[in-house]
């Protein structure tokens, strides 16, 4: 735990009492903060309470003295609907944060490496902590991955964060000022949380706030909104941009072109490795978060031998396309983290001759987007609420059955699979669906799948035949 020794002696409210709220509280007390707590719901609050935290005066709402609110990011305070506390809290002129910002304010001395984006943050920081560590470098990764803030070790001089903040955490981090920032992509989402498009990429871009060169500003440069940042930044003059694409070659920036990495951050393009030759980061999408986090590593000093090395190595994370074993050539991949068709897109397009198992809990707009790429599917497995719905969308295109169970649709697709033996045959789960009507959640999802597949079929291999790799790349 990091201890948050700035509000020792002084009154301080937190509000929202899940995982970063309590850890937000426990390093407050730590560092001798006068700690009130608050949660709309009654049992969290009764829960804090329990581990000996004074409960704030929600009635009253008095903070008269009150240095600031430790916000959870999870809470709405300003859209769809104002909360009452952010109210009276912006009225008082009380600063709402978050717990990341009390870590940036404990730990100066530490080098900040921040992530967001649409889509890909976590992958991209857990490979970007992954090619730190690999060069040898004291890191902790975690915010809106996994471990909360103030949870992970206090690092000091010549440690580095490795953080991923999201829309949300970035509206409440007064005191960011990254080493190297990187924003992936932009594509709508969460806009009732943030008033519309523009209130979205206003939080965004506040990943870039208190820069100055040579601290760096890293952006993907290939859809619209990312686009105009950039522009946006250069103008500024402020940052050392650098631009990520996986569509072109770029001055100055970290590209990917057919499949191979480039540095030209100095001028000059330099190839570090080809992506194709990665398994564990199938796909444009992924060939952008390597791009990008291979720019965060080089800002920040690390050579790109070293480089290379860790992006080979990277183990990849669970539930997003990951490989979950190779049997008599057909690939198993869990993609249980695929809850909408945005996301089975980007799965679809890296295989062909897929046995696609599909359904759950069905999104708006369903699957039908996806059907440019049914002609690389083979078979698909339909399961939970979706099935008769998906059915609909691949009849007289592609040949479907139902399954009442994962366990039962896992069975077929192998079997089918194993019997078939086409050139690069891909058991994918990619639900394009939450996992809500038989799950506890997606990780639950796919674990069963990971299970399953090991159960069934306990001789497979970890990593691709060079066949499989040749039919993906
Ligand atoms: P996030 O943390 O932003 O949700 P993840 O790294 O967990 O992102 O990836 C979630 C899913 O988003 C992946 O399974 C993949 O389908 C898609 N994805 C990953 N990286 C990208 C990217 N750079 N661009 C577009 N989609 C991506």
């Amino acid at each position: 735990m990091v201890p948050t020794p700035q509000y020792a002696g002084e009154r301080v409210v937190v509000m929202g009492l899940g995982k970063s709220g309590l850890s937000a509280a426990a390093s407050l007390r730590a560092g001798g903060a006068k700690v009130e707590v608050w949660d709309d719901k009654a049992a969290s609050l009764n829960e804090a309470m329990a581990k000996g935290f004074a409960a704030f005066d929600g009635a009253s709402m008095n903070l008269d003295g009150a240095r600031a609110i430790i916000w959870s990011p999870g809470v709405p305070h300003s859209f769809p609907k104002a909360h009452a506390l952010s109210v009276k809290a912006h009225a008082a002129h009380v600063p709402l944060v978050c717990d990341v910002d009390l870590l940036l304010e404990a730990q100066p001395e530490a080098a900040v490496v921040a992530i967001t984006g649409t889509n890909g943050k976590s992958t991209t920081t857990a490979l970007t902590a992954h090619l730190f560590q690999n060069a040898g470098r004291k890191v902790a990764v975690g915010g809106n991955l996994g471990i909360p803030a103030l949870d992970l070790e206090p690092l000091g001089k010549g440690g580095t964060y490795v953080l991923e903040l999201s829309s949300y955490q970035l509206e409440l981090v007064p005191h960011l000022a990254c080493d190297a920032a990187v924003l992936l992509n932009i594509t709508p989402d969460h806009l009732d949380r943030h008033g519309g498009m523009d209130g979205y990429i206003a939080a965004k871009r506040r990943i870039f706030a208190n820069q100055r060169a040579p601290r760096t500003a890293i952006i993907g440069i290939d859809d619209e909104h990312s686009a105009a940042l950039y522009e946006a930044l250069i103008g500024d003059g402020l940052h050392r941009v650098v631009p990520i694409s996986v569509k072109r070659a770029v001055a100055h920036g970290v590209y990917v072109v057919d499949g191979v990495l480039v540095d030209a951050t100095e001028g000059q393009p330099s190839p570090i490795l080809d992506l194709r030759q990665v398994p564990r980061l199938p796909g444009a999408h992924n060939w952008q978060n390597a791009a990008a986090a291979t720019a965060a590593a080089l800002s920040q000093g690390i050579p790109a031998s070293l480089i290379a090395s860790g992006l080979k190595t990277f183990p990849g994370l669970k539930h997003r396309q990951e490989l979950v074993s190779v049997v008599n050539n057909v690939s198993f991949v869990n993609d249980s983290k695929a809850t909408n068709a945005d996301a089975t897109e980007k799965a679809l397009l890296c295989y062909q001759n897929i046995y696609w198992i599909a359904g759950g809990q069905s999104k708006e707009g369903g699957i039908t987007s996806l059907a440019p790429l049914f002609s690389r599917v083979r078979h698909a497995f339909l399961i939970g609420e979706a099935a008769e719905e998906f059915a609909g969308a691949l009849k007289d295109k592609v040949s479907f059955a139902r399954y009442t169970d994962m366990e039962s649709a896992i069975e077929s697709a192998g079997k089918i699979a194993l019997a078939e033996k086409l050139p690069g045959a891909t058991v994918l789960l990619s639900p394009a669906c939450a996992s809500w009507d038989m799950f506890k959640s997606f990780e639950h999802r796919g674990d069963v799948f990971r299970s399953t597949v090991l159960k069934l079929w306990p001789h497979g291999s970890a990593a691709l035949t060079p066949d499989a790799q040749r039919a993906r790349s």
